[in-house]
């Protein structure tokens, strides 16, 4: 044998016999049942298993209906519930027994789908739906070739406002922008389109003009731009869904995000803007006071953010006694009828450490709220009063809901 031969012998023995512990590895790990990180008997828990039942007993005081009317500004019956009538007439049936008076839908795209979206809600229930329109960006363009987009050709501005204008001529109540705009669509040159860009300035003037407001969706909650590692306060609910993280360098941060929005407001002093989800800064309280203060224009909802004010009940009931011409009631729904009740307990109970959602796990960060107990003039400004200064079509909505509701007391 040559002493090639010999080395390719040796050097296919020590193959074989790594390949032989290599399989005899795999196999045996093959056969061994793996362990339950269940928790139980000495046991590592997954945080995806943690399931703990409180022990506290305080008293409860649930709610089943809104104690004043109430108009919810921020829902998405488009996005919801599609096209269903059957979906439709149960909503409008949980809005009843809850005592919600007017729903605003946010989803009337002026790309064509405005005009269906009232025919759907306005068929059987012009009464209880008020719309707002969304700039239709693309228009004829293609979805991933930026260039081709409406939004980059001359006068698209103008034409959006020319749009708008007819648009409340037809009974449309408001604009409202998705985060989308600041997070995702794009310049010809691929760089995101900035949410300041002062080419769109005329749309925001022209809501001014027309009397409707704004209600802008700018960045999201804080965890969401920071990393998905163990110290994300949100970790549970990103790892389900990695897709609503806007950590890197492909997004602006959070605090470039929401200084062009609020650069915007500071220009456009003659138009409303509505600060969607508590001006997406619920986190921070002060800084959102500090708006407020700042930009007489501003409002906020506070739709999807009860898992946050609840989380700070003092400050955030001192913010929205503060502020109470200011706020308004949403919820980002049609959600179940649970949710619903979460709401009315958790702004006039003053009930401790409860789920602010149905869902189990909670969906927005594994903690508990407690109730803000707003005394009822506060209530009634949140639930109503507010919405019907601010938004067109509101208020005679509701006059017409409480004769009814009236009606049916005094038969
Ligand atoms: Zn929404």
């Amino acid at each position: 044998m040559t002493i090639v031969a010999k080395i390719w012998r040796m050097k296919f023995q020590a193959f074989l016999t790594l390949f032989l512990i290599f399989q005899g590895a795999v196999v045996a790990q093959d056969t061994s049942v793996p362990e339950p990180l269940d928790g139980r008997e000495g046991r590592e828990l997954l945080l995806k298993n943690f399931r703990p039942r409180p022990q506290l007993k305080v008293a409860e005081h649930l709610r089943t209906k809104a104690a004043f009317p109430v108009v919810d500004v921020h829902t998405h019956f488009f996005y919801k519930l599609r096209s269903s009538e059957q979906a439709l007439d149960d909503y409008v049936a949980v809005m009843d027994r809850n005592g919600i008076a007017v729903c605003a839908s946010l989803d009337g795209s002026l790309n064509g789908r405005l005009e269906e979206h009232m025919k759907f809600l306005w068929g059987k229930y012009k009464e209880r739906f008020v719309v707002f329109a969304n700039v239709d960006w693309r228009g004829d363009g293609t979805e991933d070739d930026p260039a081709s987009w409406a939004c980059h050709r001359a006068g698209f501005a103008e034409r959006t406002a020319r749009e708008l204008a007819a648009a409340v001529e037809s009974g449309v109540s408001g604009l409202k922008l998705f985060k989308r705009f600041g997070l995702e669509y794009k310049n010809p040159d691929g760089s995101l389109i900035r949410v300041d860009d002062t080419r769109f300035d005329p749309i925001w003037q022209a809501c001014g003009e027309l009397g409707i407001p704004v209600i802008i969706h700018t960045a999201d909650p804080a965890a969401f731009f920071d990393p998905i590692d163990e110290t994300n306060e949100r970790w549970e609910e990103l790892s389900r869904h990695p897709d609503w993280s806007f950590h890197g360098e492909n997004y602006p941060s959070r605090s470039e995000l929401l200084e062009a929005r609020n650069r915007v407001i500071g220009r456009h002093p003659k138009t409303k803007f509505i600060g969607a989800h508590v001006a997406n800064h619920s986190e921070d309280l002060r800084v959102v006071s500090g708006w407020l203060d700042k930009y007489p224009n501003l409002y906020i909802e506070t739709a999807s953010r009860i898992s946050e004010l609840g989380r700070q009940p003092f400050t955030a009931r001192n913010v929205l006694m503060q502020y109470a011409d200011r706020i308004l009631f949403g919820t980002d729904g049609p959600w179940p009828e649970a949710r619903l009740h979460i709401n009315w307990r958790f702004f006039e109970t003053s009930d401790e450490s409860f789920a602010y959602s149905e869902k189990v796990p909670p969906p927005q960060g594994m903690w508990q709220i407690h109730g803000l107990n707003l005394p009822d003039s506060v209530l009634q400004q949140l639930y109503c009063e507010n919405a019907c200064r601010l938004i067109p079509g509101v208020k005679a909505r509701l006059v017409k809901y409480l004769q009814m509701e009236s009606e049916e007391v005094q038969p």
